[in-house]
């Protein structure tokens, strides 16, 4: 099926793009790479008399690390220059890792992380990873511009806190301390992952687990028992120790993840899997070199 017709506007300056959202309202919708955009308009599903194409916009394509030391990745960043990027590789490799994955490669290279991010389709990669990792967006608008940590910013299926007139406009992750490694693992049928599990260990003072579930609810959740679980052993346990004292909590925790049968697997199958990837996910971190 084709888009009905809509006129293309193409800013190269971050106000200019706000400015005309601004004036065209709920006529128009921003666009960047179009790997979903474009299937929602084919299928009917939405309609816009105008597309904002913020490609051009050049500010929103930097990926730098800030004084700081926090990573900063602009929004309009395709997968899979995400994948490549020297500077990610470096500083986040797991976060390159989960990259290199997504979907195929026409989707990597014109799918962007600003783009998975607002969709909030929760059949994603990123923002399991992201939530683990506390990383927070920029968002800017007519009101300015504004913090959103990942964890508060899907609110459910297709659902985020961005207004509308809103631009995402980078992705930030804090500087991880020698002692934090990091991992994510997924599994799934389909192009899109069934589930994901992100797992961050760090051995700094107090010694912490952040492990993160996502794709099999409408938003990333948390395992708290099993971060519980984690916090209160003795410094430098092996993998093993941890996995043998963290285990039930795992299952626990995926045996209330409000999820359902769907044509990624039944509900059980789902916390099934959650609990094969934490393990994974865990156990890669743990044994990274
Ligand atoms: C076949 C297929 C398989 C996929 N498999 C996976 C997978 O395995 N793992 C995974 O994580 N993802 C997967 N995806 C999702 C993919 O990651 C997204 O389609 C892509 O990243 C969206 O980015 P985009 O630039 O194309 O967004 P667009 O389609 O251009 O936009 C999507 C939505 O976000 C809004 N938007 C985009 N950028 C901004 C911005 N900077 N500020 C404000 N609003 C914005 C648009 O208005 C629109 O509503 C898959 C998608 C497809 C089509």
């Amino acid at each position: 099926m084709r888009t009905n017709r809509f006129t293309l506007h193409r800013p190269t300056r971050l106000d200019e793009a706000i400015a005309l959202k601004a004036r065209l309202g709920d006529t128009a919708a921003y666009h960047a790479g179009g790997t979903e955009l474009l299937i929602a308009l084919k299928a009917r599903v939405l309609r816009y008399g105008h597309l904002i194409d913020i490609k051009q916009i050049a500010d929103l394509r930097e990926i730098r690390v800030r004084s700081d030391g926090t990573l900063s990745i602009g929004a309009l960043n395709s997968h899979d220059t995400i994948a490549r990027s020297p500077l990610v590789k470096a500083q986040l490799p797991s976060y390159a890792e989960l990259s290199e994955q997504v979907a195929n490669i026409r989707v990597r290279i014109a799918g962007t992380i600003g783009g998975v991010l607002c969709f909030g389709e929760p059949h994603a990669d990123a923002p399991t990873l992201l939530c683990a990792l506390d990383a927070w967006v920029v968002l800017s608008g007519p009101r300015g511009e504004r913090e959103v940590p990942l964890r508060e910013f899907h609110l459910g299926e297709f659902s985020t806190a961005k207004e509308d007139d809103e631009i995402l406009v980078s992705v930030e992750i804090a500087p991880q301390s020698e002692g934090t490694c990091s991992a994510y693992r997924s599994f799934g049928h389909t192009e899109r992952p069934a589930v994901g599990v992100a797992a961050v260990w760090s051995t700094d003072n107090p010694q912490r687990l952040s492990l993160w579930a996502g794709a099999l609810s409408s938003r990333p959740v948390c395992l708290e028992r099993a971060q519980e679980a984690a916090a209160s052993l003795p410094p430098d346990s092996r993998p093993d120790t941890i996995w043998n004292a963290i285990e039930a909590a795992v299952a626990a925790d995926a045996a209330e993840i409000d999820t359902r049968d769907d044509l990624h697997g039944g509900a059980d199958y789902k916390r099934h899997l959650v609990s094969v990837l934490a393990k994974r996910a865990l156990f890669a971190c743990l044994t990274l070199p």
